[in-house]
């Protein structure tokens, strides 16, 4: 065969790869995977909303920054933290940030959780006058303690409903309207966690304060639907990745020191 019927054959296979790579990389780019994330955002700083309502916080960053690794986008969705879990079995959000411990074993049977990405502890607050209750062993049957509907905090009350130990156990939706029943006087104390009844604490000076020691340890991860693997091990990488190139620190700083 002749050498100039070579040539143009491989210049036409060459043409031919170079166009399908560069069209291939085309549409990828225009199809880039966007996930709906789930939240509870009255959870400062890790999940709240800005002067706009729009949904910021840690977790929204954390999010950002590993979709930005990982070649993914992030969209969020406002929902009862009670209704996380259902929305995420339900496909209806791809990925719950939402400060959620992931040693929950209930919690565990329903959605797979990420590594964890931050320590927290539960404890009791109560109004920064209370002169009377200085740990959880003071609470009285007499009293009413709140908790966030769903969370860690509202099972540690319900139990000390359930055996007595206090009066009645006040769970309600939103964290916000948890601290405004606390700091109205309406219930005598509230369980829940430690970096987010600081940031009340920090909102809101000289109006509650934190009494005893934690009540338990948390591993906060982010959920994905149970079995979604391809999510989770994304979901991972990035969140290590970032770790590594000190992305989380300088996030965890932003957040914990604004
Ligand atoms: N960390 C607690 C839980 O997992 C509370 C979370 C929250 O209120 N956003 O239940």
């Amino acid at each position: 065969m002749k050498k100039s019927v070579i040539a143009v054959l491989l210049a036409m296979v060459l043409v031919f790869s170079l166009s399908a790579c560069g069209g291939d990389s085309e549409d990828t780019s225009s199809d880039t995977v966007v996930y709906k994330v789930g939240t509870e955002p009255t959870f400062p700083p890790f999940d709240t909303t800005d002067e706009d309502q729009n949904i910021v916080g840690l977790d929204m960053d954390i999010m950002k920054a590993i979709g930005e690794d990982q070649g993914f986008e992030v969209e969020f969705e406002n929902l009862s933290f009670d209704g996380l879990i259902p929305a995420l079995q339900a496909g209806n959000i791809d990925i719950v940030a939402a400060g959620m411990n992931k040693d929950d074993p209930e919690r565990q049977e329903q959605v797979d959780f990420s590594d964890a990405y931050y320590e927290s502890q539960l404890f009791v607050a109560v109004p920064v006058d209370n002169d009377t209750i200085n740990s959880i062993d003071d609470l009285t049957s007499d009293m009413r303690v709140a908790a966030q509907t769903g969370t860690t905090g509202a099972e540690k009350v319900k139990e000390l409903a359930d055996s007595g130990q206090i009066g009645e156990a006040v769970i309600l939706d939103g964290l916000d309207t948890v601290m405004m029943q606390l700091i109205n006087g309406d219930v005598q104390a509230v369980i829940n966690d430690k970096p987010v009844t600081e940031a009340y604490m920090a909102k809101q000076p000289d109006k509650i304060k934190m009494v005893g020691e934690a009540l338990n340890a948390e591993n906060y991860g982010f959920a994905v639907q149970k079995g979604n693997t391809e999510l989770l091990e994304k979901i991972n990488a990035g969140l290590a990745n970032i770790k590594e190139d000190g992305t989380f620190d300088e996030l965890v700083d932003k957040w914990f020191n604004m």
